[in-house]
């Protein structure tokens, strides 16, 4: 099956059950470009019937697919690679239509992706386990890593794409077989368009599903998950808030969870700063992919000595943004997904407005096309300058301070930890900062975003727990103790 064909043209996908499209019989939902709310296509409406059949189906594919030689799952990696970058001009386009995305963001996921796929072919071929010394003359003592069995996936609409990789291969990559539920938000981006090329690529039936469903039924097919004894690890990457509910579930049935949740990656641009390169690393980590994504920059804290020439050529750089329809290939700027986001931001920006906070630059909208804003002067009890509750969307507080203390004190002073940013010329003074953050990753002199797949991505506190990268065989495998006697 072809799930997408062009922009302008719609499909009715199916699910994709071991190794097969299943017929297109079932109720389905419409998928539709946030842009105009034209058709993207039918999805098929699953529920706990599809997602048992592709649990057992996934658990019938373990036993081979853990046993397989590391050379063979490499060629299979490397040929989804292959098969990723070939099909990049109907990516961009799908990526465009379903979510929103600019060329920008969808080629910077499609080179991520590749490059991810890469990396984790040779995962096989890890150091397996360890040779432990035993107190017991006679004794031999070694450990080895097991993958867990079926891991089961949700995966977000945002970084649908790439984020949709991450939680199929990287358990994968380790010998463990997968069930994927996408957002109804992007199904297609975030989860049936990888089946598609894991099939082209010749992965085992089994080894990857995909069950799609409409909007409010992601209860039914997570219950299925959760009831299963086959099922080992939940790997979610959503909001904090459906990560709670899933957690509740999780410590029922006491199932691993993976989380990668939201953030608040404050940016602290020190009084040597290289403006101009600070000013382009926090509209990067600001704007891309119009402020949702979870390592979006949603506030920077510039010395006093910066601040106003800081703003100004913000300002300048990011009302230069082009917006509106994704597939122009100059827009930066595409639609929020929802109207709910626009409503979000457009809220969150008017409370910070009552508050007394100036607008620099933004603050309309066009249709779901949200124009970039930046605010300053923002009292610390606006609900987009507390930390508490992410804002997802084009929204950016910049805030003056003169105490260093004070401010990473204040940048820090949130429940997430999953990125942040220090932008100085002096790089000792910038380590010995970044060292004092509560924070799963933190750059000197580069946006809060992740750029590099090879490199552990994750969170703290409520960002989450577990990492991408090779680190990820920590939560995609377990250990096993085995010790041999003399007698
Ligand atoms: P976002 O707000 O970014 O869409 P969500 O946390 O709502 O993030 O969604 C992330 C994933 O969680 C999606 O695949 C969605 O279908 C799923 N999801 C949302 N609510 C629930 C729920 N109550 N039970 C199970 N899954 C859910």
């Amino acid at each position: 099956m072809t799930i997408f064909t062009g922009a302008g043209s719609s499909t009715t996908t199916t699910h994709f059950i071991d190794g097969r499209w299943t017929d297109a019989t079932g109720p389905t939902f419409p998928v539709r470009n946030p842009l105009d709310d034209s058709l993207v296509a039918e999805a098929a409406a699953g529920g706990a019937a599809e997602a048992s059949a592709a649990v057992a189906a996934a658990r019938a594919a373990f036993p081979a697919w853990a046993e397989l030689a590391p050379g063979a799952r490499q060629r299979l990696f490397l040929s989804a690679a292959d098969i990723v970058e070939r099909r990049t001009e109907q990516l961009v386009e799908l990526m465009a239509v379903e979510g929103g995305a600019s060329r920008a963001f969808s080629t910077f996921q499609i080179r991520l992706s590749a490059a991810m796929l890469r990396q984790a072919a040779g995962w096989g071929y890890l150091p397996y386990g360890d040779v432990l010394r035993s107190d017991i003359p006679g004794r031999t003592a070694m450990v080895t890593r097991k993958p867990l069995g079926v891991v089961a996936g949700f995966t977000p609409w945002n970084g649908a794409f790439y984020l949709a990789w991450r939680t199929f291969l990287l358990p994968m990559a380790f010998g463990n077989t997968t069930v994927i539920k996408p957002s109804e938000e992007a199904p297609l981006s975030a989860g049936l368009i990888h089946a598609e090329i894991l099939a082209e690529a010749g992965f085992p039936a089994g080894t990857f599903n995909v069950v799609t469903h409409a909007p409010g039924e992601a209860a039914a097919i997570a219950d299925v998950f959760f009831d299963s004894p086959e099922v080992r690890c939940i790997n979610f990457t959503g909001s904090d808030t459906t990560a709670r509910i899933l957690g509740e579930r999780a410590g029922r049935s006491l199932k691993r969870m993976v989380l990668e949740l939201g953030g608040f990656n404050p940016v602290l641009v020190l009084d040597d700063a290289d403006l101009e390169e600070a000013v382009k690393a926090v509209t990067f980590g600001a704007f891309l992919h119009q402020g949702q994504v979870c390592m979006n920059s949603r506030k920077v804290y510039v010395a006093s000595a910066l601040h106003d020439e800081f703003v100004s050529r913000l300002a300048e750089r990011v009302s230069a943004l082009k917006a509106g329809d994704p597939t122009d290939p100059e827009v930066i700027i595409g639609p929020l997904i929802t109207d709910r986001a626009v409503q979000q931001i457009d809220e969150r920006v008017r409370d910070a407005l009552d508050r007394g906070a100036t607008l620099v630059t933004g603050g309309t909208a066009e249709g779901r096309v949200y124009r970039p804003t930046i605010l300053t002067d923002v009292p610390a009890d606006a609900i987009c300058a507390t930390g508490q509750d992410e804002t997802f969307g084009p929204l950016l507080v910049v805030q003056r301070f003169d105490d260093l203390e004070a401010a990473v004190a204040e940048a820090q002073a949130t429940p997430y930890g999953l990125s942040a940013a220090i932008m100085t010329r002096d790089r000792a003074r910038g380590l010995d900062l970044a060292q004092r953050f509560d924070s799963g990753i933190v750059h000197v002199n580069a946006p809060t975003m992740a750029s590099e797949a090879a490199l552990p991505v994750g969170g703290v506190k409520d960002s989450g727990w577990g990492r991408s990268g090779h680190y990820a065989v920590e939560d995609f495998t377990e250990l096993r103790l085995t010790t041999v006697s003399s007698e």
